[in-house]
């Protein structure tokens, strides 16, 4: 007969499931760091439904969404699965996991009582009609990330997952090193494999962002095995051993570089001219380091803001840039005309459908896929995993914890197939870039936006506005144009058509765009209709101040013209809303 509660490391006897379990449990009353929101407790066993299996946790993967989930920021997945008919009023994390098979539901065929296991978090629903009727579920409105968006996760003694989730654990690896991998190679195979005529082939080039973080190792490992050539990034030579043991034909030192972040805009000269520059060099290093003037048909994107602009630029006419993430930011800058006029393809990528994680793990299961473990903890050290990520103090590479496991190095109960190296990341390698959040998931729902509440003191434009407008002909010159600037003292000038009305705008960005590139005398000669950003942003004097400066930033300008009655009446600007914060 089962007992009540077994000790962590004391394995209930095959297929018997005890009422009780120990587990890492995160409460609303205690959200905050990892080290506060994770806590020790012992809860029922879950029942589980006809599709869904109970697996002994062996061991548990580490992912930053459990950061946020004991953050409670930007979404408390325990309220809002509260919302949705979920009585719980506790999480219990963990994406990633490896274990035995102890319970299966009646309509589960793929997996059995005893079977070595490890987990694909992608959960649905599958009576969604959608899924029935043969669409891929990641595009099902009842997707969700096992372990995060649901409860049940790998924290714990058991873990209710759906049958389809279940993928034979490689024999050769160690449990720890089966419960590291899954999250990070099915997102990296859909993004490589998942994308159609772009999927990748023997042959093709692939440039990998993180050559030697959790998600560009697997991405290596996974151009290689397809026959193609993966190229690595990363931020030091140190790293370079690293990257060419999992596959990588050459790796470039991004600090050699210095043309990262937004693009210059394209009106800016110099700016652009000197970026072009940069980004021509990083191209002509592709080509040195591969040993042919080939650019890649693939880039495996994560950093997002800072990388995009020039990952567009190197993919080659006709390839795809596939973006996972935004670690350095979501504003991606594009210069369309590369887009559109070589047709390459950037396109987004979210984790994986179970056919894409079978595939992946099919890799792992020939031996062709190493983990890449950096670290692993034992089970009371969960809460300092997620403290040392939270604070941007982990290894890169993936991790894991003990949960079942009474040791490091067990599981491994065959041989590899084939003889692959287990390279081991730099000692001292950091992380320098801090994770933002929410990454990328989850986006809120449209019903969650419209009940977001922000705080707004009321003030209107018209209690800050300056009145009247200051205004130029289209024909005047820059010269003409500077004066009224600098003798009215403003940054900003209307420019006005011979009937009177508002056609555009020159400001001093305007006229300093102008001045690149050009020389004074040519800039002076320039007419403030061949400079003006056309058109004439405006706003009307009962518009709420906040709602101003969202349509300011939005379009990247400085002011706007304030209508009454639907006449130009004034100006608002962002010195405006300056001076308010220092209560002028
Ligand atoms: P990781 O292990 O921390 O690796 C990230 C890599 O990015 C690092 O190895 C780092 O390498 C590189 N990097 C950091 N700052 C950079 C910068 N400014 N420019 C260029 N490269 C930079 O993280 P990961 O597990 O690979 O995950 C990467 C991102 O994907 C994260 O944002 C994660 O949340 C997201 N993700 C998304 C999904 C999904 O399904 N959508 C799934 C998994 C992960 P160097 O410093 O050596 O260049």
């Amino acid at each position: 007969m089962a007992k009540e509660l077994y000790n962590l490391g004391e394995m209930p006897p095959l297929g018997v499931v005890p009422p009780k379990m120990h587990a890492w449990l995160i409460r609303a009353g205690r959200f905050g760091t990892p080290m506060e929101a994770f806590q020790k407790e012992v809860v029922d066993v879950p029942p589980i439904a006809d599709d869904e299996v109970l697996v002994y946790v062996m061991a548990a993967g580490i992912n930053y969404n459990n950061v946020w989930a004991g953050l409670g920021i930007p979404v408390n997945v325990i309220g809002a699965r509260n919302k949705g008919g979920e009585p719980e009023d506790f999480h219990i994390g963990g994406s990633d996991a490896s274990g035995i098979v102890y319970k299966v539901g009646k309509d589960v065929t793929n997996v059995k009582v005893g079977d070595e296991v490890v987990m694909h978090c992608g959960q649905y629903s599958r009576n969604c009609a959608w899924v029935k009727s043969g669409g891929d579920p990641m595009y099902s409105p009842t997707f969700r990330i096992w372990g995060y968006e649901t409860n049940w996760g790998s924290f714990a003694q058991f873990t209710k997952v759906q049958g389809q989730q279940c993928m034979p654990k490689p024999k050769h690896m160690t449990w720890e090193g089966a419960a590291a991998y899954t999250l990070v190679a099915a997102t990296a195979w859909r993004m490589l494999h998942g994308w159609d005529t772009h999927a990748v082939k023997k042959g093709d080039v692939v440039l990998v962002w993180g050559g030697a973080g959790g998600l560009g190792s697997m991405a290596l490992q996974i151009v290689k095995a397809a026959g193609a050539t993966p190229i690595a990034m990363v931020s030091g030579e140190d790293k370079f051993d690293y990257c060419m043991k999992l596959g990588a034909k050459g790796c470039i030192n991004r600090n050699e570089f210095d043309h990262w972040g937004m693009l210059p805009h394209w009106k800016d000269n110099v700016g652009y001219a000197k970026w072009m520059k940069g980004v021509r060099a990083f191209g002509a290093k592709i080509w040195e380091v591969l040993g042919e003037k080939r650019a890649p048909n693939i880039v495996f994107e994560h950093p997002g803001e800072t990388t995009i602009p020039t990952s567009i630029f190197v993919c080659d006419t006709g390839g795809m840039v596939v973006v996972c993430a935004g670690t350095t930011g979501y504003n991606a800058t594009v210069d369309l005309r590369y887009l559109w006029m070589r047709q390459k393809r950037l396109q987004g990528s979210h984790f994986a459908n179970t056919e894409q994680s079978n595939q992946m793990n099919a890799l792992a299961l020939r031996g062709l896929l190493d983990p890449c473990l950096s670290r692993a903890f034992t089970y009371d050290e969960i809460p300092v995993a997620h403290q040392l990520m939270y604070e941007n103090k982990h290894p890169h590479g993936n991790m894991a914890v003990l949960v079942g496991a009474t040791g490091f190095g067990l599981g491994a109960s065959g041989k590899p197939p084939v003889t692959i190296p287990h390279p081991t990341l730099p000692q001292d390698d950091v992380h320098t870039t801090p994770h933002p959040y929410p990454m990328s998931e989850p986006l809120p729902s449209v019903a969650e936006a419209e009940a977001i509440t922000i705080t707004d003191d009321g003030t209107r434009v018209k209690d800050l506005m300056h009145h009247g407008i200051i205004s130029c002909t289209p024909d005047d010159t820059l010269g003409i144009v500077a004066k009224i600037m600098v003798n009215k003292e403003v940054h900003a000038v209307v420019v006005m058509d011979a009937s009177g009305r508002a056609i555009g705008v020159v400001s001093q960005t305007d006229m300093v765009l102008a001045r690149q590139g050009r020389t004074s005398e040519e800039a002076r000669g320039l007419l403030a209709k061949d400079i003006m950003t056309p058109g004439c942003a405006t706003c009307d004097a009962s518009m709420l101040l906040s709602e101003a400066v969202s349509l300011m930033t939005g379009r990247r300008m400085h002011r706007l013209v304030v209508t009454e009655n639907n006449q130009p009446a004034g100006v608002i600007s962002m010195t405006d809303v300056v001076r308010k914060i220092i209560g002028e």
